[in-house]
């Protein structure tokens, strides 16, 4: 049977690796156990969160929201939806179901094994050379086969956070922008009185710990204790790798480098693609192709999110939420929301007009 070795047991390779039959895999994770030592918040919008949950189990998704309470220079706007929008996952339960999974299919999953960029057709892992037919490269934001496949090194922000013991609030996540330099830092209330108080920033910040009481403070959460800081990095937006390279080396996850310039997460096209490269390893160009389209998407919303500032997207939320158009497969897919923005002062238009007529 022909063999596919995947770098890095986050959740992209993971993914792949818990997809794949009919072939061997041999998944190196130079880290002792999946999932750890973690960096994600974990929040995701519908799209990804129901792929995990109907991959392995609903309970991989811990629970959700409705309420968002945006800080701004221009104020405060709750933002509050008829349906749960975006999603909390339990790790690193994801990580363990996917490994159960890929283990299940007889697939061969190594931890703390480092590998090492070697040629299109081979890697270097623990002591020997391995051969593959395919190589997925999944070794996040990071990882050494970017430099080595593309050529070059990437740019990065830095996200650090904590876990926060704190006194009600349990149903609204806050963001706030420009607070401390940051470009964007955020409360999320995970349950159990606990939540994630971070911030994403273009350099590292002197001291975490007061600069998560900021933020803390302006979102106006009481809390207890801060309980330890976790945090790493992501990759700055418009930093893509090649899809694959001569339909032997194929990229996924933050190695990909598609990011979401909104939010900057990385889960959504791990669940966008996991599933296209597995079909895609005897038929690279169907990869290719679907990541180019969503490139073009994330191009896109880019274009967007360069031109205003991000305190203006927390109002025309409002707007878009209010006039009945907004889908909560939109959190996922920011391009709706512009389009739907540029609609939406007309729809609500009509809407009146129909009303009163
Ligand atoms: C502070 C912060 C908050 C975030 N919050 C969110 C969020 O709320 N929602 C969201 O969608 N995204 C979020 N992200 C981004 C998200 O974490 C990534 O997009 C996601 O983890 C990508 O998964 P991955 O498997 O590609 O990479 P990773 O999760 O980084 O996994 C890569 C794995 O490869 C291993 N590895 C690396 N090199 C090698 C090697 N040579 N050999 C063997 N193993 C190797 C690493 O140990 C690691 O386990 C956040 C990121 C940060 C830093």
């Amino acid at each position: 049977m022909s063999r596919v070795v995947v770098v890095g047991g986050g959740p992209a390779g993971l993914t792949v690796a818990s997809l794949i039959r009919d072939r061997d895999v041999l998944l190196y994770e130079e880290h002792p156990r999946f999932g750890e030592p973690r960096h994600c918040t974990s929040i995701v919008g519908l799209y990804t969160a129901s792929f995990f949950a109907k991959l392995l189990t609903p309970r991989v998704v811990k629970r959700g929201y409705k309420r968002f309470l945006f800080h701004t220079r221009l104020g405060s706007y709750l933002v509050e939806f008829s349906r749960e929008v975006a999603f909390y996952l339990e790790r690193p339960l994801l990580e363990e179901k996917l490994a159960d999974k890929a283990s299940r299919l007889g697939h061969s999953l190594q931890t703390g094994v480092r590998a090492k960029p070697l040629d299109t057709y081979s890697v270097r892992a623990g002591d020997g050379i391995v051969r593959f037919d395919r190589l997925v490269v999944a070794d996040g934001s990071t990882g050494e086969f970017f430099r080595f496949f593309n050529g070059r090194r990437r740019e990065y922000l830095y996200g650090l956070q904590a876990l926060v013991e704190h006194e009600g609030g349990e149903d609204t996540i806050h963001v706030e922008y420009g607070v401390g330099g940051a470009l964007f830092s955020w409360f999320v209330p995970i349950g159990d009185g606990l939540g994630l108080a971070g911030y994403l920033t273009e350099r590292h910040v002197g001291d975490p710990g007061s600069a998560v009481k900021k933020v803390l403070g302006v979102a106006g959460v009481k809390y207890r204790r801060l309980l330890g800081f976790f945090g790493g990095v992501v990759v700055k937006p418009g930093q893509l790798s090649r899809p694959h390279i001569r339909g032997r080396v194929f990229f996924i996850g933050d190695a990909l480098g598609l990011v979401k310039p909104f939010t900057y997460g990385g889960l959504y096209y791990v669940a966008r693609l996991a599933r296209v490269l597995v079909e895609s390893l005897e038929n690279p160009a169907t990869y290719e192709r679907e990541v180019k389209r969503l490139a073009r998407l994330n191009s896109l919303e880019r274009g967007f999110s360069g031109i205003g500032v991000p305190e203006l997207a927390p109002p025309i939320l409002k707007v878009v939420s209010s006039s009945g158009l907004f889908n909560p497969l939109d959190y996922d897919e920011h391009f709706r929301l512009i389009l739907k923005t540029a609609a939406s002062p007309l729809l609500v238009y009509l809407t009146l007009f129909k009303s009163v007529a």
